[in-house]
């Protein structure tokens, strides 16, 4: 069920997550007209849904703010805006190129944030993090140009983990609690908690159409999903479900955003993601997974709290290719398949069935054991 829309107030607004906006500059703002934007606004409120403001590094006029205030909604604003807004629950973006601002915030700074890492800047991440961590309600974390990580960068960044996990386990000990997307929402989760873009949220662009996500419309302007007059008309909907994402189904890294806009990048399918999407949200699964192991049984509040299970793969994709029996924790994870007429089979017959659903990965299954 759709629950918000996310808004680009201008062509130059700020990104939010993995997508990049490549006119994100102060000298390419156009901010969206002002008859669209209060078209946007009616949709909102005659079908009960929030918004989620995307802002640029320019100013808007008065007008428009008070439009905004008309819906229920949050602004996303990048961290040199900042400063114009006074709004208790806008969340700043700090983007690749102003990690140095980062390092100048105020340490009375409360709002929630969300850091847009570098690949190049990975060894620094721990610092940039530990500067953060206590000057923030909520600390997002969005590694750039996942699809590019090698073996080198993915050792760069479990180290980091590793670093990352002494902070936290420190912060916890002595009775501040934090909160990381990447590591302490996977403590509390028992199921996928996904980004859902096309299912619970739609993105409008400044020309009043429909995407599936911001970065849909910064790539490629035509690929738009339907418009407020038309209606949202998404071509294989189906697609975008976790019951149609074979590989991520079978898996519990479950505050992994499966993000549709890399995978339809990377494999080039909606619901298939890449090998590195998949090793760094396991790095960092199992960095919470220890983290939980060690707070259990030194902080009440963690006892009843169920235990994340240890697993020898990094990519779920292992288990497709594994002869029976190799993996560790595969029976009880498929056990917890929603769908019990999967129960009967063995490991093998499930993923080979699974694996019917995908003609690419079965053609991909079939090169590997000729
Ligand atoms: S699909 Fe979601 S996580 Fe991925 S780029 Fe779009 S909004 Fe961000």
């Amino acid at each position: 069920m759709l629950n918000y829309l996310i808004v680009i107030l201008d062509q130059a607004s700020t990104s939010f997550c993995y997508y990049n906006n490549p006119a994100y500059s102060k000298s390419n703002s156009k901010p969206i007209p002002y008859n669209t934007l209060n078209r946007i606004v009616d949709y909102a409120l005659e079908n009960s849904l929030m918004i989620n403001y995307l802002f640029g590094i320019d100013s808007l006029p008065e007008k428009y703010h008070k439009l905004i205030a008309k819906s229920q909604h949050v602004k996303i604003v990048p961290a040199q805006a900042f400063d114009y807004f006074s709004d208790e629950e806008a969340i700043m973006v700090i983007n690749e190129n102003e990690l140095e601002f980062a390092k100048s915030l105020e340490n009375n700074f409360t709002h929630n944030i969300i850091l847009r890492f570098p690949k190049s800047n990975l060894p620094e991440l721990s610092e940039i993090v530990e500067l953060l961590i206590h000057k923030c309600r909520r600390l997002n974390l969005s590694l750039l140009d996942i699809n590019k990580y090698n073996n080198d960068d993915f050792d760069v960044y479990k180290r980091q983990l590793d670093l990352i996990y002494d902070i936290i386990e420190d912060s916890y000990l002595s009775g501040h609690s934090v909160e990381l997307n990447f590591i302490s929402d996977r403590l509390m989760l028992t199921e996928m908690n996904n980004c859902n873009a096309g299912l619970t949220h739609l993105t409008v662009g400044p020309n009043g159409k429909f995407y599936l996500c911001p970065g849909f419309y910064c790539d490629n302007v035509n690929s738009s999903v339907g418009d407020m007059n038309s209606g949202i008309n998404i071509k294989n909907k189906y697609l975008l479900d976790l019951e149609h994402a074979p590989i991520c189904r079978i898996c519990d890294a479950y505050h992994c955003k499966r993000c549709i806009y890399l995978n339809q990048k990377t494999t080039l399918e909606i619901n298939t993601p890449s090998h590195e999407q998949c090793v760094v949200s396991h790095f960092e699964r199992n960095t919470s997974k220890l983290l939980l192991d060690e707070l259990s049984t030194r902080l009440e509040v963690f006892h009843d709290q169920e235990p994340i299970p240890e697993i020898d793969y990094l990519d779920p994709f292992e288990l497709v290719k594994s002869i029976p029996g190799e993996h560790k924790n595969v029976n009880k994870k498929i056990s917890q398949d929603q769908n019990k007429k999967y129960k009967q089979l063995s490991d093998r017959e499930l993923l080979l069935k699974i694996l019917n659903q995908q003609e690419r990965i079965l053609k991909l299954l079939n090169s590997k054991t000729k």
